[in-house]
């Protein structure tokens, strides 16, 4: 059967990716978006946020007290971000994979972050680091209806 794939464990796995307020600011997030679509990714959810301090203690709760918080803070305010929610097989890893090293002069070329950003405080993108984290954050950043499960025009003709 074409789609039996759908039934393998993990093919359903979503994850958070938002364009950071420089992705958007330098024109990069249908560069971004293509990059997924082109890796076989489906996009069930996808928004343009300004992003509240609120939000963003519950998002970096790990990071409250590292020196640069408050700069991380200021930078992910600066502007708006465009969140999306991803689903695919192994999407989380795969993703991770895509984006690169947080810190930009060890991300590889070829990754998101390795092309397009040169320090670690503008980074471009951001992308949940497990499984666990993931559903934490489409749960913080999404509504449920906001995410949409379609089926491809050639699913079953
Ligand atoms: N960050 C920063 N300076 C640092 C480390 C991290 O500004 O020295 C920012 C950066 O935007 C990074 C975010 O904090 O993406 C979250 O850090 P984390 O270690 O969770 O990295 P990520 O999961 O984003 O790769």
């Amino acid at each position: 059967k074409l789609n039996s794939y759908i039934d393998i464990p993990g093919v359903k796995e979503r994850t958070l990716v938002a364009v950071k307020p420089d992705g958007v600011q330098r024109r990069l997030v249908g560069q971004i978006i293509k990059r997924f679509e082109q890796r076989g990714f489906r996009l069930v959810g996808l928004k343009m946020v300004q992003v509240s301090e609120e939000l963003l203690d519950q998002h970096y709760v790990s990071l409250h007290k590292k020196p640069f918080y408050p700069s991380l803070l200021r930078y992910m305010t600066s502007g708006p971000v465009v969140a999306m929610v991803w689903e695919g097989h192994n999407v989380v890893k795969s993703t991770r994979m895509l984006v690169g090293d947080t810190n930009s002069a060890e991300a590889m070329p070829g990754t998101l972050r390795g092309d397009f950003s040169i320090h670690v405080s503008r980074n471009v993108v951001h992308a949940s680091d497990s499984t666990e984290v993931a559903q934490k954050e489409i749960s913080l950043w999404f509504q449920c209806s906001e995410l949409i499960d379609w089926e491809c025009c050639d699913h079953e003709l």
